[in-house]
Order: structure tokens, then sequence, then C-alpha cells
């Protein structure tokens, strides 16, 4: 194939996570037997006036100012014309003049596969509208199911700044993370509350934009990727050829791994965009825009960043931390209650993330695990960050073996208990106490005379003799440890055996 540059601009749907629709009071939830959650106004019947959820605003506005965009001095609606048996007014209501977001930014950072990217996405827009229905095609009867009719959609539009299916699917992922730390959105594709159409073309070097082809209804990231990889080469090929690219609407098949054409695309004329009559424009007055600027929490990159610089934590670890707010706060609040309790903080997060990662997801249900939050009750998700933070204050300060953790971990999630309690009662305190310790040490100097022997003579033999003197020591104190099943503080195991070399 020969050198081209591609261009990939996304439009990106996410349903907003309000109670009730964007024009009327009907609920808003995924589900439901169909044609339960409707109403005149959502039903499209004639006569019948819409009215603006402001929470569908204020969460669109909020999504649009996590994206750096801006939002207008005021912001209205437009009527989309277009017949579709799942619209049934025949038009949509949505936003065309005046989105309520406008050129905004998205920062993507992360790995893909091997490969690490990093780029910046502009973003066009961010506009308001309302969803169509679902059409259900069974043998030969189609049936329409408008549970979904009019549900808020904030939909998402970049400009072409991305070049490769990883770059584009990464946005994705970054994108429904951001959604989802903002509480604005779930961000499920398999529900359908997040679905992306893909427009890409390919030019040679230094061109411009090529003739593009929009990808519709891609609902996972990973179609996303495939198919935006796969258009690259076809257009590729057929420029290659001395063709044209057609533009137009394709889809993707699934399950023959390529797109097929779909139609040939209408542009904004054959919408015949008008201004809504029905609704009055909206004008965010400073306390709707201080309410939005108030409800911007930390973003994901930004948290990953003070993971790493304020928890020592590796990228990494950061990373898999943050993908989910309710994870990271969890962290947080376990590793500050640690603190509390009289761990040291860098000795705290790195044991709490451990814990945290390698322990307690391989422990809980993959499901529980997923609905993590610092809030989470006990009954929900035993392991709470108070809980947690017992045992990691614990094991910091010498007082719990890191074998003795784990299975208290696990005695958590199987009894929902109090750590102190299970610790008591299973005899995993450490034993600090002098006299246990000092006579588990004579028991072993009298066990081991040739150790002793060798480890006085060693002393005395310069610098390879020390080395070998403190592995016997070791050892020495191994045992000490070994006979009291791991619970004597190993500090004063090693100073009794210390002492008795020293023949006191
Ligand atoms: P349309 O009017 O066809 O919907 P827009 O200008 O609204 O086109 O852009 C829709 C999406 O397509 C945007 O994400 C934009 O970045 C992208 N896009 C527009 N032109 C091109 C092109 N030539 N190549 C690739 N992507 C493009
Ligand atoms: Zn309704
Ligand atoms: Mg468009």
């Amino acid at each position: 194939m020969g050198n081209y540059q591609s261009f990939i601009g996304l439009e990106v749907h996410i349903h907003l996570l309000t109670k009730t629709k964007v024009f009327c009071g009907c609920p808003s939830s995924f589900g439901g037997e169909p044609n339960t959650h409707v109403c005149p106004v959502c039903m499209g019947y004639p006569g019948v006036l819409p009215s603006l959820n402001r929470e569908a605003m204020r969460l669109g506005c909020m999504v649009a100012r996590a994206l750096d965009c801006t939002i207008p001095e005021a912001t209205w609606f437009e009527r989309k014309q277009y017949f579709y048996p799942d619209m049934t007014k025949n038009y949509q209501i949505s936003q065309f003049a005046s989105p309520l977001g406008q050129q905004g930014r998205l920062d993507v950072e992360g790995r893909s596969g091997e490969r690490m990217i990093k780029k910046r996405v502009r973003i066009k827009e961010c506009h308001l509208e309302e969803d169509a229905g679902k059409m259900i095609h069974t043998g030969t009867v189609s049936l329409l199911d408008y549970n979904r009719a009019g549900m808020a959609l904030l939909e998402i539009v970049t400009e072409p700044d991305m070049e490769t299916g990883e770059e584009a699917e990464l946005f994705i992922r970054q994108l429904r993370r951001l959604v989802r730390y903002l509480g604005a959105s779930d961000g499920s594709m398999e529900e359908g509350s997040l679905r992306a159409d893909a427009n890409v073309s390919i030019n040679t070097p230094g061109a411009g934009l090529g003739k593009k082809v929009e990808i519709k209804n891609l609902n996972s990231s990973r179609f996303v990727r495939l198919g935006l990889n796969y258009e690259i080469a076809r257009q590729g090929e057929l420029l290659d050829a001395g063709k044209t690219v057609t533009q137009e609407t394709r889809l993707w098949n699934e399950n023959r791994d390529q797109t097929e054409p779909m139609r040939q695309k209408e542009n904004a004329q054959d919408y015949r965009y008008f201004p809504e009559p029905d609704l009055p424009v909206f004008v965010p007055d400073a306390a709707f825009r201080n309410r939005v600027e108030a409800s911007l929490v930390e973003l994901p990159l930004v948290r990953i960043a003070r993971f790493q610089e304020t928890y020592g934590l590796a990228a990494e670890h950061a990373e898999i931390l943050c993908e989910e707010k309710g994870e990271a706060d969890y962290f947080e609040a376990a590793v500050a209650e640690a603190v509390r309790l009289g761990a040291a903080r860098e000795d705290a997060a790195p044991r709490t993330a451990k814990l945290l990662l390698s322990e307690i997801r391989r422990l809980m249900a993959k499901g529980a695990y997923a609905a993590l939050t610092a809030e989470a009750p006990p009954d929900r998700f035993p392991v709470t960050p108070g809980r947690l933070a017992v045992i990691v204050s614990l094991a910091a300060r010498g007082k719990l073996t890191g074998k003795n953790a784990k299975q208290c971990l696990e005695a958590i999630i199987a009894e929902n208990r109090e750590p102190l309690d299970i610790i008591a009662e299973r005899g995993w305190e450490q034993i600090t106490d002098l006299e246990t310790i000092g006579k588990a040490a004579r028991a072993v100097y009298a066990a081991e005379t040739d150790a002793f022997r060798a480890v006085r003579e060693a002393g005395a033999e310069g610098q390879s003799g020390e080395k070998r003197r403190r592995t016997l020591t070791a050892f020495l104190t191994g045992k000490v440890l070994a006979a009291t099943g791991g619970r004597a503080d190993p500090e004063i195991a090693a100073r009794k055996i210390e002492e008795l070399i020293a023949g006191v």
C-alpha cells in the first residue's frame, strides 16, 4: 500500500444519567417491558409540548466543561427532520447552531498493546438531543419499543485528529472513563449507553482531508479499532488502484470482520434544521455555571499523575487504581485511615495497593469488586477501607505477617467480621513479649550448637567471615520465628540471638 495520511473523527453518543427523559417526565431507565416508559410527548403525539430537563442540561454542560469546551451565552434546540419508524415525530430535537459545548479537547494517554499513545484530540462540539426508539427485527415482522425514545443523549464530536484505530479505541475508552468519573453516564457499551460513529478518510501526505466514510453505530471500542483499520486499508487499496473513495455510510459486520455499504450520506441541508419553536432558548446564568464548575471532580489523568507523586506508585498501578473512580476513592480512604492508625504513608500506600490489586481482587466475586466504592456497606463489600487499613497498619508496623494479612482478608470476606477480632481469635497477633521470644531463642540455642559455634568463629575472620556471620545469624533468627509460627517480632528475635552469640 502507498504512503497515506489518515484522518479519524468520532461522533460519540452517551446516555446521560437523568431520572427522567430529556423533554418529558417518563423514566429514563434501561430495560422495562416494551412501551411502558412512554407518554404522548415521547411518542410524538400531535399538539403536545416538550419541556427541557434541566438536569440533562447540567450533566451535558458538566461533560462539556470536563472536555474544556466553552459554554455559549445562549444555547437552543433545532428540529432535525427525517423519517424513521423509531422517531415518531418525523424529526429529532437536537442542537445545530448553538451546541452547549464548543471547542474543547481531550488528552488521551495510555497503552494500546505494546505501544504508548499520547495524543491531544480537539473536541469540535457537544450537543444535547433525544434518543430514538428501538426497532427489533424478528423474522418477517419488525417491532418497535419506544422506551428509549426521548432519553437524553449527549453527542460529542471530535475534530479529525486521530490517525489509527488504536488511537480511536483509546479515545473511546478514556472518554468512557471520564463520563463515569463525572457520574454523567454509566458509559455501558453493551447496554447502548455509549455508541460511536467513526469517520475516516485518507490522502497523500500534506494534501489535507480525504473523502470521508462514516462507520455507523459501533457498540464496542474494539469494533471502532477494527472497523477503522479495515477502512484505512480498504481506502488505501482503492487509491493504490487509481480509484476514488465514495463518500458514504458503512456498517461494521462483526461476523465477517469487514465494513459494508449502508447508504450514501445525507448532508446538513437534507435535514432542514430549523429552531425548535416549542422550547425556549436556554441562557446559562452564573448560578448554573457555578453549579457545573463545582461538580467537576478531579479527572482521571490528573489523578493518575497525583497517585504516582503522592503515593509513590508505579504508573501502571496508578492507572489500574484510577480506572474506576470508586476504586480510586476506596484506595485513598484506606490509605488515609492506615496513616491515621500509625502507618507511614510511603509504606501504607504500596501495601494497600498490593493487597487491593492482588488479593482482594482475586478473592472477591467480579461483580462485587466492580461495585467497589469507599462507602460500600460491609454486607456488600466486607473489606471496608477501615478494615483494610487495620490490616495494613498492623503489617506496616511489623505486627502482622504477610501471610496472616492475606488469611485475615480471606476471613473478613468469609465472615464479614472485624479484623482485630479475627486476629485475636486466631492468635495472629505478633509476639513482642521478651520472655516468650527469649525462651524460644534459648531452645534454638540448645538445638543448634554447631551453628552457634560457627557464628562465633566466623566473627573473627575479617570481611568474608562477617558476611558468613550475618548469614548464620539470619538463619538462627529464622529458627526463632519458625518456632513461634512466624509471630515473633523479627527485631526482638534477632536481638535475642545476638545476645546468645555474645554469650550474655
Ligand atoms: P457531517 O456534516 O457529515 O456530519 P461533520 O463536519 O459534522 O460532518 O463531521 C462529522 C465527523 O466527521 C467529525 O468527527 C469530523 O471530525 C469528521 N470528519 C469530517 N470530515 C472528515 C474527513 N474528511 N475525514 C475524516 N473525518 C472527517
Ligand atoms: Zn414521555
Ligand atoms: Mg455532523
